[in-house]
């Protein structure tokens, strides 16, 4: 399945509930603009090499368009596209007041070295930096992209415009970003676990939590939840699955990949290594959070997946017939539009700061974290009992129906 037809079942589930006409259903997926262009850099040994970038504005009817830029070698425009629109039901489910965007590169970042990579940034935005702007379009980090890649494209944007931070968030601290952006999206992914399982009546120290992915997101995430007392009994990343029944020792875990170089778990030893799946069919677990990669849980491997709940901490880890398998079963899923809104919360946090000229502090992000995702898991989790659906069609109607009555009330169809 392609991944734009993927949120095109979960928007229409939700669409249908909410009898949208098709010509508002098609109004509100189709993408705003659309564009692609060459991006050619010298290579440092002289030679040309030519890529594909994509930037895809989905819907501004709700405040200018967010959403990161992602260096990867398999970014095609059917996925920008995709997660251009998830990043419009995204801002809108948390209320931010943004619209949605996605862009990226088709290359492999890991064969650059860190001039190329650099070139390769401000040849993007000689490209692009007409239609992107702090009032328009505002990218952020996204896989293969850094702080680094967003003061590149910062710099070479104001190269055309002047001064203004606000184009671009994801900074370093010291070039205007915010703190507490980095740990965002884990945080929040700890936050909404812990308000799921109160809700469902069990305890942080009786839920055995696994967590695919051991990168920005896994990482924080598992730093959170340790310290909330929830046993975290294996995560995983490229290099395997890492299992202890009897709890893993997260505070070494994170000095471990800090200790080297790659950044991966490849050679701890303090547990028993499993193979890399292994991680998502464990029977002894009663949270997963997917936080690697897209379409990890599909038709094929939907029944070997015995957690209750599911915490969707990576862009669209479930695809649809799973998760109508998933939840026939009685399985529990956070959203991923939900789950991982952390990252662009603190993103908008950055933004305010800097066109303010003015500097939060860390508990200040912190307490303004909690308090947007809080209020956004409150009105989802009531919509899936009055209704009767699951949390993930719930977050669906919300943010469709923000959408819906902001282009309605503006009239501004474009
Ligand atoms: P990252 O590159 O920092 O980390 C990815 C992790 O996944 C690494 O530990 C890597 O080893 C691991 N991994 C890769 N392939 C794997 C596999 N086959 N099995 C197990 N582990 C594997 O990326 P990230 O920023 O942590 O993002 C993770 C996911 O969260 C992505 O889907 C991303 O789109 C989503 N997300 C990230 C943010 C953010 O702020 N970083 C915000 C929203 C959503």
């Amino acid at each position: 399945m392609r991944a734009f037809e993927a949120v095109q079942y979960f928007f229409d589930q939700a669409a249908e509930i909410l009898e949208l006409t098709p010509d508002m259903r098609n109004m509100l997926l189709m993408a705003n603009r659309e564009v692609t262009v060459q991006v050619t850099l010298e290579r440092d040994n002289g030679e040309l090499a030519s890529y594909l970038g994509f930037r895809v504005q989905h819907n501004n009817s709700r405040g200018p368009m967010k959403g990161g830029l992602r260096y990867h070698h398999e970014v095609n425009l059917d996925e920008v596209r995709s997660l251009a629109s998830l990043m419009t039901w995204k801002t809108a489910v948390v209320d931010l007041p943004y619209g949605g965007a996605k862009g990226g590169i088709g290359v492999d970042p890991r064969k650059l070295s860190l001039r190329e990579k650099e070139n390769l940034t401000r040849a993007f935005v000689d490209k692009i930096q007409d239609i992107v702007g702090p009032d328009s379009d505002i990218p952020a980090p996204d896989m293969g992209t850094d702080y680094r890649v967003m003061s590149w494209f910062r710099n070479q944007w104001e190269k055309y415009h002047g001064f203004n931070p606000a184009v671009i968030t994801g900074k370093p601290v010291e070039e205007y970003g915010a703190k507490g952006r980095e740990e965002a999206t884990g945080r929040g992914v700890g936050i909404l676990t812990m308000k799921l399982i109160g809700r469902l009546g069990r305890k942080a120290e009786k839920s055995r939590v696994a967590i695919q992915g051991f990168g920005n997101v896994g990482s924080h995430a598992a730093k959170f939840l340790h310290d909330a007392q929830f046993p975290i009994v294996a995560v995983s990343d490229i290099s395997g699955t890492y299992y202890d029944p009897e709890g893993l020792n997260i505070p070494d875990m994170l000095r471990y990949i800090l200790d080297h170089p790659t950044g991966q778990l490849r050679g701890y030893s303090h547990c028993e290594k499993l193979p890399g799946n292994a991680l998502l069919e464990l029977d002894d677990v009663d949270i997963l959070i997917p936080a690697a990669l897209g379409g990890v849980i599909t038709a094929e491997n939907a029944d070997q997946v015995q957690a209750p709940i599911i915490i969707e901490a990576a862009n669209g880890p479930i695809f649809p017939l799973a998760d109508k398998m998933l939840h026939d079963r009685g399985t529990i899923v956070l959203p991923d539009i939900l789950a991982n809104a952390g990252g662009v919360t603190v993103s908008y946090f950055e933004w305010v700061q800097n066109r303010q000229h003015y500097r939060w502090s860390l508990d200040r992000v912190r307490r303004e974290l909690e308090h947007t995702l809080v209020e956004a898991f409150e009105s989802v989790w009531e919509t899936s009992q009055q209704k009767d659906v699951s949390l993930r069609t719930a977050a669906f109607m919300i943010a469709i129906e923000r959408v819906r009555r902001a282009a309605e009330l503006s009239g501004g169809y474009s």
